[in-house]
């Protein structure tokens, strides 16, 4: 393994993302953080010099195939390393709508941000991690993969990267790659904040643990499946939701 580990995570210019980078960081592992909004340079930087890690901002569209591509050539040179470890895909967006109400572009933005994404930057990343026999890489989807009334496009992405996950385990087992997803339940970010206040209650009410998760939450445990005490453990789909079912 080269001298540092050296992660990739996508959608980390703010919410869960930016969380797991940071506490990536204080682990002492190299991030580079990858997102469509410019503010990941910046946000970069600032968890850089907080942690004392070595981490860099990347502007990456996840839909688009070249874009990933150029991103992680970006990433090796800029982290000076052959290959990265750890990679989390963890960009994604909503558009919400009754399926009587979607519309087509709404159903492609979604299943191409959080599903192609899936695919366009594990494929950058895999070969790599065969060479040094070692990887590790964790996929955000969500408790709506079950289903959940108003997300038919999103329901079907992260469903979908549910089936990446238990497929891609079992081909990378052999050269210690794990591969394993994480569901949140319902966490306070960007995302969730532009939910009504009479829905948040209602998911609230849902929460066992009567308290609306935090970025934290999900960070803690990634932090958790990338390292090695989690070596033995793959294919798994674990929800992060303070005891909600869905
Ligand atoms: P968020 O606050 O909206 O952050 C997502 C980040 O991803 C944003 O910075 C966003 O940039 C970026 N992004 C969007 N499209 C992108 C693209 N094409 N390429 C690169 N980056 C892009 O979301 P979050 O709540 O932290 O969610 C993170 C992940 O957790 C998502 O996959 C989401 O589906 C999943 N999740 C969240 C919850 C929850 O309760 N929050 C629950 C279940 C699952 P812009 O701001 O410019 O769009």
């Amino acid at each position: 393994m080269q001298e540092k580990n050296v992660a990739i995570v996508t959608g980390s210019a703010r919410g869960i993302g930016r969380a797991i980078a940071n506490k990536l960081a204080t682990k002492g592992i190299h991030v580079a953080l990858g997102d469509i909004d410019p503010a990941v340079v910046e946000v970069g930087k600032q968890i850089s010099e907080q942690t004392g890690s070595k981490l860099e901002g990347f502007v990456v569209d996840v839909k688009d195939y070249n874009s990933c591509s150029n991103f992680y050539r970006n990433v090796l040179s800029a982290m000076e390393c052959d290959h990265v470890d750890i990679l989390v895909n963890n960009a994604g967006i909503n558009r919400d709508a009754l399926f009587v109400n979607m519309t087509e572009q709404q159903w492609d933005e979604v299943i191409k941000v959080d599903l192609y994404s899936v695919f366009n930057c594990t494929k950058q990343v895999v070969p790599g991690m065969i060479k040094v026999n070692h990887g590790r890489i964790v996929n955000v989807s969500s408790m709506s993969w079950l289903g959940n009334v108003g997300q038919a496009n999103y329901s079907a992405a992260k469903a979908g990267v549910i089936g990446f996950t238990k497929t891609l385990s079992k081909e990378l087992a052999r050269y210690n790659i794990t591969v394993n997803a994480v569901c949140p339940g319902f966490i306070d970010t960007p995302m969730t904040r532009a939910v009504p206040e009479n829905i948040r209650q209602k998911f609230l009410d849902r929460i066992p643990m009567r308290r609306i998760g935090l970025p934290e939450d999900v960070a803690n445990f990634v932090s958790l499946l990338v390292s090695e005490e989690a070596s033995y453990v793959t294919g798994e789909v674990i929800n992060i939701s303070g005891g909600m079912t869905i």
